[in-house]
């Protein structure tokens, strides 16, 4: 195919002003440099680069909330899609007062990405609301989801754009969102979010699936580099969905979790933590920060106390230039996405820890949403056995595809995982051409 040069012209998109630390910490300028270098070293063809340095659509909306004291907020929201090249969009929805612009154009990013190292039939896109439903009563969060819903139905549906849950958001405001969505169009439409809870059209093991992803990434690891998993000590970051289901699926796997943390603190036991009882607490206490039967680490520290698999479950730059040269694992397996900046990345692959990236190691959670979503297409649902048999083998076969070509290249595994995600891209972006 000729390719035009000035179909390539383009600057790169909205790129970022900021300069030092503050570039290190910027999601979507530390997505263009993966992509960049990833471009570079397999001399991915310009055209197929210009497509993914720019999101398709981004939707900004206000979204006006009756508040429980009768005063009025208005909320920031936003809705993008990064790709539809591969099938319809599809990402999470976050809850969180940090969400920014360029931190979901990046998770988007990441979506498109993720999506095609997985081989699943679709786009990426994320969306967010900047608020802290940590702060808000329940009616509260119903009504700034049902609004928020409606104002991005113009661009959402079973065809065209499917969220799920992401940081702060759950089982409860998908059925949310599914229910407004199906009221505006007049009847039930349940493919058109997933992550709901199985009696409003889910699917069996999509809670625990993501967590469960990581524990076959990290199984395939083991076994392609040759140690005993039960005996490498694990440190989780977060104990939410990500976080809680790994350290259960790792623990009820004979594997040593010495410690986890939350937002409010870390726990630590050499011998290995009674992962059933910790979860058992969090599920009374906002923090399990004040579990009293392990030693209590502090946030920050936490990700440098002693182990061999470090598996960040919580949020982007945990893991920057500052920490890298202190972090003791031998292997990080990224739950989150994005946990790890790309100059931390650099010190990582110097010192020998081997990564496997989030859009690798994490695609779990999306590869069991696109289980739910034929579910709900075609009414007809299977069991968890069937669920996690089919999620085994995407995860393997991914894994096993990624490591073949890092070892095959001479590079590293998030290089590795872009290289097998772009090929596809390109296959696709290239024989479906350019409109008109
Ligand atoms: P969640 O809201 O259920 O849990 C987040 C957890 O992280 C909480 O325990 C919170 O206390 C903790 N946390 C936040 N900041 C922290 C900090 N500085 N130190 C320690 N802990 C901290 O969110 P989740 O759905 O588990 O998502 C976690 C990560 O996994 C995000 O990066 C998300 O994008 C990614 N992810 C989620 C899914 C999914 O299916 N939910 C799928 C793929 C990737």
């Amino acid at each position: 195919m000729i390719i035009m040069e000035s179909e390539t012209k383009t600057p790169s998109c909205e790129a970022p002003v900021e300069s030092g630390e503050a570039l290190e910490l910027n999601p979507w300028h530390q997505a263009m440099e993966q992509l960049e270098r990833a471009g570079a070293q397999m001399r991915m063809e310009p055209l197929v680069l210009e497509r993914l340095r720019h999101c398709k659509r981004i939707l900004t909306v206000s979204v006006p909330v009756r508040m429980d004291d009768g005063s009025l907020a208005v909320f920031e929201g936003y809705r993008i899609q990064h790709n539809l090249d591969r099938g319809p969009a599809k990402g999470g929805i976050r809850y969180h007062p940090q969400v920014s612009l360029d931190e979901i154009k990046a998770l988007a990013f990441w979506m498109t990405m993720k999506c095609a190292v997985v081989n699943l039939p679709y786009g990426g896109a994320k969306g967010g609301v900047v608020c802290d439903p940590k702060k808000m009563s329940l009616g509260e969060v119903e009504r700034l989801t049902r609004r928020y819903t409606s104002e991005i139905s113009i661009i959402i549906g079973p065809d065209k754009d499917i969220p799920a849950p992401d940081v702060n958001t759950n089982e409860q405001i998908m059925a949310w969102m599914m229910d407004t969505y199906s009221m505006n169009i007049g009847y039930s439409c349940p493919g058109v979010v997933t992550g709901k809870p199985i009696e409003a059209g889910g699917s069996l093991g999509r809670r625990e699936a993501t967590g469960r992803g990581v524990f076959y990434v990290t199984r395939e690891l083991a076994n392609v580099r040759g140690f005993d998993l039960r005996k490498a000590p694990v440190i989780i970051q977060g104990f939410g969905n990500v976080g809680s289901n790994a350290a259960k699926i790792f623990a009820e796997h004979g594997c040593k979790v010495v410690g986890v943390s939350d937002v409010g603190g870390g726990l630590y036991d050499a011998k290995g933590l009674d992962i059933e009882d910790i979860a058992a607490y969090r599920s009374k206490h906002d923090t399990i920060a004040a579990y009293s039967k392990a030693e209590h680490i502090g946030v920050d520290p936490f990700l440098e106390v002693p182990c061999d698999i470090l598996i960040p479950c919580a949020m982007e730059n945990q893991i920057t230039h500052r920490n890298a040269p202190k972090i003791k694992a031998k292997y990080i397996i990224e739950g989150a996405n994005g946990p790890t900046t790309n100059e931390a990345d650099r010190i990582l692959n110097a010192r020998g820890v081997m990564l496997v990236p989030d859009i690798l190691a994490n695609a779990g959670g999306v590869t069991v949403s696109y289980f739910e979503w034929v579910q709900d297409i075609q009414a007809y649902f299977w069991s968890e056995k069937d669920i996690n048999a089919r999620l085994q083998d995407i995860i393997v076969k991914a894994f096993r595809e990624v490591y073949d070509l890092a070892q095959k290249e001479r590079t590293d595994m998030r290089m590795a995982a872009f290289m097998v995600g772009l090929s596809r891209l390109a296959k696709t972006v290239r024989i479906r051409g350019t409109f008109p």
